[in-house]
């Protein structure tokens, strides 16, 4: 009898949680009810330039513009906000020879209001930046993005990171101003047709990404999205930032820390589009640091064998 109940008891958690509901206090949790969560080609991850290999195919990425214009919706949806930008632009150059990819939507990613370094769900070399921005879209040969995302890389989606600066990026104000308009749950506002998603992120920074084949970051964990994660960060000021910090989940909480942690490349291969010879100052600071140690320590090897055979010698 005691067993029997102990058994029910273990179970009573599984039972209780239904299968929609997920937060991000609890990530290994949401394997539970959607087993996808845990699988082997999961997102976000670490981004590093010694693991990557530059594939020459991938080209530089860009946003073609489409004919509907108007007002996009921002909404908050008790997990994120999101700007619904349907119908406005085709994400071009995914992959060689491959179908255009629809954008749908656009949301965030940040941390908590004391902190300024979390936020981003990849990290690049290691380091979290304090926002993340995603650019969802979904492959045309499907009619709609539900059934795109359970399709082998029926989705892609463009990752930009956001890093702090003394001043703020005006392109993305029009945003930051419409999140005070959202800050409950199900709250929706329109967007003032200033915010230009393709200016802000600007043409230039859609060349230098890393690629890889992953998941949605959120349950149910589909692994049907091609990642294409911009190198090169966007800029916003510390006030920008907070504006995502006031904004409210469905229990009425303050929404923080709404990232993933990332998960292991495991067998995957990850590319990048751009020459070593692209790699940022701070990088090749870093890695020349690196291989100077590397080269000392061999140095110092050489002179400890050298003084191990003389001592033999001497006895
Ligand atoms: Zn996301």
């Amino acid at each position: 009898m005691l067993q029997f109940v102990l058994i029910i008891l273990l179970f009573i958690p599984t039972i209780v949680e239904s299968k929609g509901a997920w937060s991000y206090e609890n990530t290994k949790q949401w394997l539970r009810g959607h087993h996808y969560c845990g699988g082997k080609s999961q997102s976000p991850i670490d981004l590093h330039f010694d693991k990557s290999r530059r594939d020459h195919r991938l080209k530089q990425l860009y946003f073609e513009e489409q004919d509907f214009s108007g007002p996009a919706e921002l909404s908050n949806n008790g997990h994120t906000v999101q700007l619904n930008i349907k119908n406005r632009y085709v994400l071009k150059n995914v992959a060689p020879e491959s179908e255009d990819y629809k954008v749908e939507q656009v949301h965030f990613h940040w941390g908590h209001s004391h902190d300024i370094n979390n936020g981003s769900e990849h990290l690049l070399e290691g380091r979290p930046y304090p926002l993340e921005m995603h650019v969802v879209t979904y492959s045309d040969l499907y009619s709609n993005i539900r059934d795109a995302m359970v399709n082998t890389r029926g989705l892609a989606v463009v990752g930009v990171f956001f890093e702090l600066s003394d001043e703020s990026n005006p392109s993305f104000q029009p945003l930051v101003d419409a999140l005070t308009r959202v800050q409950s749950h199900d709250q929706r506002t329109s967007v003032s047709e200033q915010f230009i998603l393709k200016t802000l992120i600007g043409e230039e920074r859609m060349y230098r990404y890393y690629r890889y084949d992953g998941s949605l970051t959120t349950p149910p964990c589909y692994e049907s999205v091609i990642w294409s994660v911009l190198r090169d960060p966007l800029k916003l000021s510390r006030q920008q930032l907070q504006a995502f910090k006031h904004l409210h989940d469905e229990k009425a909480n303050t929404m923080k820390d709404v990232y993933r942690p990332v998960q292991p490349l495991g067998s995957r291969k990850l590319f990048r589009s751009f020459f070593a010879e692209d790699i940022d100052d701070d990088l090749k600071q870093r890695k020349l640091i690196l291989e100077n140690r590397g080269h000392y320590l061999t140095n110092n090897m050489i002179l400890i064998a050298f003084l191990t055979s003389l001592l033999i010698i001497i006895h």
